[in-house]
């Protein structure tokens, strides 16, 4: 909306292993242009595991294909004795344009606090890695505080100490929507992403606000894409489970 290009993003979480990736993402290439997607029009990013981002790289880059790729999280540290993380520095060797950030899943599985995610932020723009700041309440947040509250502390916590004009991706997704089958609405979701827009105005100025994606995420599917991108405030979405069916994630990013 507002002249921002959509941004349909895949998470495949801790499925397809690298030598599933390449056969994934050679034949979402093909749905994508036999579908004849307006490239222009939509980016289509996947997000697989690490040890298949090297294979997604050579694919892409030998191939030309017309498809993003990112990581799913990322260290707070540049280099050194933290074992089993990984440097924004190797995801930008990588050539990943995009890391998801503070997922729900990282949050409650990994302990993952505002402060970490905030740090976890400013890693990945250091090495010119387009964060993918994922948001979201859970159900008691919900009842007990509305529904922007949760999101709109966390952005706001997450932004702390970014630099006016910073190139990010907003992700709105409801805890309760992750993996249920019960999508928000899209009025639900239009409320809370113009909600957390105003954070970014305020965070890092009005300029970044306008042109700053926001998705939204939580069950989303081909037979809902199509309400949640009517929206203004909403530019996209983060899929999770229907990310994983070339055929559906073709549809969901043709916006149907
Ligand atoms: C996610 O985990 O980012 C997600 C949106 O999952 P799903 O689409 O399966 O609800």
């Amino acid at each position: 909306a507002n002249g921002r290009v959509p941004f349909i993003a895949g998470n495949w979480k801790m499925n397809l292993d690298h030598l599933q990736s390449i056969a994934f993402v050679q034949k979402l290439a093909w749905s994508l242009k036999d579908a004849r997607l307006d490239f222009d029009g939509v980016e289509v990013a996947v997000f697989p595991p690490f040890t298949d981002l090297r294979s997604v790289q050579t694919l892409v880059a030998a191939d030309k294909l017309p498809v993003k790729y990112g990581a799913q999280d990322v260290s707070a540290h540049d280099a050194g004795a933290f074992t089993g993380e990984i440097s924004g520095a190797f995801l930008k060797a990588l050539d990943c344009e995009y890391v998801i950030i503070g997922h729900s899943e990282r949050r409650t599985l990994h302990m993952e606090d505002d402060a970490l995610v905030a740090a976890k932020v400013k890693a990945a723009l250091k090495y010119d890695v387009t964060p993918v700041i994922c948001v979201g309440e859970t159900a008691e947040d919900l009842a007990e505080h509305g529904p922007s509250a949760v999101p709109v502390a966390q952005l706001t916590a997450a932004l702390e100490g970014v630099g006016a004009g910073a190139d990010i991706v907003v992700a709105y997704e409801p805890v309760w929507a992750i993996g249920s089958g019960q999508a928000a609405t899209p009025e639900q979701a239009e409320q809370v992403a113009a909600a957390l827009r105003a954070v970014v105005a305020e965070s890092i100025g009005a300029d970044a606000a306008a042109a700053t994606r926001i998705l939204y995420g939580g069950s989303v599917k081909s037979g809902n894409i199509a309400g949640f991108m009517r929206q203004p405030n909403v530019d996209g979405a983060l899929v999770g489970g229907a990310s994983l069916d070339v055929a559906e994630f073709s549809s969901i990013s043709r916006f149907q």
